[in-house]
């Protein structure tokens, strides 16, 4: 598996493949140990990466993982088999906002990694499959550093996107159901469970 992982490495930079930093993914892997996670949905699954090292994190770890570009898909297909992991990732090729899940599968933890400007989207839609203790991580929340600077960004679509993030962030801060902590770890990571309901 080793040899993938350090081949997957190697494929992203070369392929411009936004895979997760290594600090973001050893915060992940001990997230899921420490909280004996067993059931993980990941939203952008590229080619496999994170996937892989999340469901290697503990034996009991399943992943489900979405992915909506077909080369990526079949790219991530082939390194799950690379690595026998066929039993342990689950992955499927379609848009998660279109995709429909049973409403009986639910979450121990939901990783959002794909289109950041439709993060409060994701999180809208899939907080119904997440288990009453479940977690919900988001990456990419600080984007290069431009987190923050929307104001001194020209108009277009890096300053868009920028502003989508900002409003996820806020949307985070300020929402009634989860309880949010930010880390700023990697690009930036964000960790939400389900306040206490009374
Ligand atoms: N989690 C991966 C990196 C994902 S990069 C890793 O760290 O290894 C983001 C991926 O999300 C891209 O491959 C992109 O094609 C995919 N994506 C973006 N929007 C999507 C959507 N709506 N549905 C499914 N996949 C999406
Ligand atoms: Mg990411």
């Amino acid at each position: 598996m080793k040899e993938t992982i350090l081949a997957m490495e190697k494929y992203a930079i070369e392929n411009n493949v936004p895979i997760i930093e290594k600090k973001s993914i050893a915060f992940i892997m001990k997230y899921i140990k420490e909280h004996e996670i067993k059931n993980i949905l990941e939203i952008g699954s590229a080619i496999g990466y994170s996937a892989i090292l999340m469901a290697s994190s503990s034996q009991s770890a399943m992943v489900t993982t979405i992915e909506r570009d077909e080369n990526r898909y079949m790219e991530c297909l082939k390194n799950v088999k690379k690595c026998g992991m066929e039993k342990k990732i689950n992955v499927v090729y379609q848009d998660a906002l279109e995709l429909n899940l049973s409403e009986d599968l639910k979450y121990d933890l939901i990783f959002i990694d794909a289109a950041k400007g439709q993060y409060t989207k994701f999180f809208e839609k899939y907080k119904n499959f997440l288990n009453p203790n479940g977690t919900i991580i988001t990456d990419n929340l600080k984007f290069h550093g431009y987190v923050g600077q929307s104001s001194k960004l020209d108009k277009g679509n890096l300053k868009s996107l920028v502003e989508k993030i900002e409003g996820y962030i806020e949307f985070l801060k300020n929402n009634p159901e989860f309880d949010t902590k930010f880390y700023d770890i990697g690009d930036g990571l964000s960790v939400s469970t389900w306040k206490e309901k009374n």
